[in-house]
């Protein structure tokens, strides 16, 4: 019988595990589906073509889905979901953000944080304003994805030293009452604790479905990845490397941000089961010209329909069509023009795609017109920013869609309406982000501690 059985090892489990490590004598056992981090590889990453491995070597294995990224640390309570919701007080939320800071520190993160300059961010800040546009100023570390392995390594190290078991190479198929079932096999256990991230967030909804556990839908945001050429978006990325810029458009008072930048990188594909989307991505080895990032136009349906996913999915799904099951590129001169891109106007251009497996076309044909017009309304007010974003010449690949799982309804201890089933991360729709991941999983394992010490 074990005390605490953990389900992923993405930055909740992990820091899960930690803190009941450290601070408990709980037996722990950590089961993910995925590999060991220097065992994780993505033919993507250097193709830009998915070839859909099972499971997915990006999104599974230790690390999570963060463990193969440049891993980027928003060092912000507020950003990748609200913390101060979770725990009621910013000043808690603050807390939770130094504790997994210092836990990456203790394990080799760089000492250096971007977004400390105030001069240069004050200037953006205030360029910013004047167009309308709110800049969040974040303080940002930066590991690298060429570091980020060796933390992960040195974690798990001091995990297993601290007498927590991983299982890995194995999902779990089933979670029941007081029990979870790997590979066909019971595991007994006073505590599961969910922490399946966006990759396991389909598989929790239905065992938590099952368990009759509490979900509600999330939002969505919906959009395109933009791409300029990097000296258009370099005053803006010198300053914080991935710039949060919140718009509220003129038209719709719709709200949209940039998310994700990539500073010389490049535009990749992504593909679901029966559509495509596209993402960014910045290679150690393989500069570009060009940095990219999404622009997304959030959405959340209220009544009387309330799945935005379903709504989601049949905008990506039309968008696949109407690229013959290629994302569409155009030319921002061309959606104003009301025309579709061709190989040959893409290519008088000052832009050069860095993803050449599209289709050029018309993508007020498959984005829905609000968004279009939120869209090009707020690349209008970035263009103030960074001049030149909204150039006729710059390039708009879509659809990009990012979907959040249900949200868990669960208590300040991160407990479900099941007794002693806890649940943190993205998979249980707590966060959506390396450190807010983390820091729920920090408040989920305090609350089993709290609940183990009878509290
Ligand atoms: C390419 C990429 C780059 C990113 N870059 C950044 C970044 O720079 N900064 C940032 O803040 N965020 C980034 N993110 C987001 C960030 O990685 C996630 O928000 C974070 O990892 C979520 O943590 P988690 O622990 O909730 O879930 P995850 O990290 O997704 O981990 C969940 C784990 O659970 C395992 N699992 C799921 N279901 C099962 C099951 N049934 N049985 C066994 N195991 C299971 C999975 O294999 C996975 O390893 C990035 C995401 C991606 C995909």
């Amino acid at each position: 019988m074990q005390d605490v059985v953990i389900i992923g090892a993405g930055p909740a489990g992990l820091f899960a595990a930690h803190e009941l490590a450290t601070k408990s004598k709980l037996s722990v056992l950590v089961i993910d589906m995925g590999r060991e981090i220097d065992k994780r590889t993505c033919p993507a990453a250097e193709t830009g073509k998915c070839i859909k491995c099972q499971p997915c070597h990006i999104m599974c294995g230790v690390g999570g889905a963060g463990g193969m990224s440049s891993g980027t640390l928003n060092l912000r309570h507020d950003i990748g979901g609200d913390l101060s919701q979770l725990t009621g007080s910013v000043s808690k939320a603050h807390g939770l953000v130094k504790n997994v800071d210092a836990i990456f520190l203790e394990h080799g993160a760089p000492k250096e944080v971007y977004g400390s300059e105030a001069e240069a961010t004050e200037e953006l800040t205030r360029r910013a304003a004047a167009a309308g546009v709110r800049f969040i100023p974040i303080l940002q570390r930066h590991i690298g994805s060429e570091y980020l392995p060796d933390i992960i390594n040195s974690f798990k190290r001091k995990l297993e030293k601290q007498g927590v078991k991983f299982i890995l190479n194995s999902k779990v198929e089933r979670i029941g009452k007081g029990e979870i079932i790997v590979k066909g096999k019971r595991i007994r256990t006073k505590y599961v604790l969910a922490a399946p991230g966006r990759v396991g967030a389909d598989w929790f909804a239905e065992q938590a479905r099952d368990l009759g556990v509490k979900l509600t839908h999330g939002p969505i945001d919906v959009g395109v990845r933009v791409e300029v050429p990097a000296v258009v978006y370099e005053p803006v990325v010198r300053v914080n490397r991935d710039p949060k810029f919140h718009i509220r458009t003129k038209t719709f008072d719709d709200f949209v941000r940039t998310f994700c930048s990539n500073a010389a990188g490049f535009v990749m594909e992504e593909r679901y089961d029966d559509c495509v989307g596209v993402n960014g991505q910045s290679l150690r080895a393989k500069k570009s010209q060009n940095t990219n990032f999404a622009l997304l136009v959030h959405i959340e349906l209220t009544q009387p329909v309330t799945d935005t996913t379903a709504y989601g999915r049949s905008i990506a799904y039309l968008a696949t069509t109407i690229g013959g099951g290629r994302p569409l590129l155009q030319r921002v001169g061309d959606l104003r023009a009301g025309r579709r891109s061709t190989w040959q106007r893409i290519d008088r251009g000052h832009v050069m795609p860095t993803l050449r497996g599209v289709t050029p076309g018309d993508i007020s044909m498959a984005l829905p017109g609000r968004i279009v017009t939120d869209l090009l309304e707020a690349l209008e007010r970035l263009d103030k920013v960074a001049p030149g974003v909204a150039s006729d010449s710059t390039l708009l690949y879509a659809p990009e869609v990012k979907y959040y799982a249900m949200k868990t309804e669960v208590d300040e201890k991160m407990e479900t309406g099941v007794p002693n089933l806890f649940v943190a991360g993205d998979g249980a729709g707590l966060s959506r982000g390396i450190v807010t991941a983390a820091a729920t999983g920090l408040l989920a394992a305090r609350g089993i501690l709290q609940k183990a010490s009878g509290k």
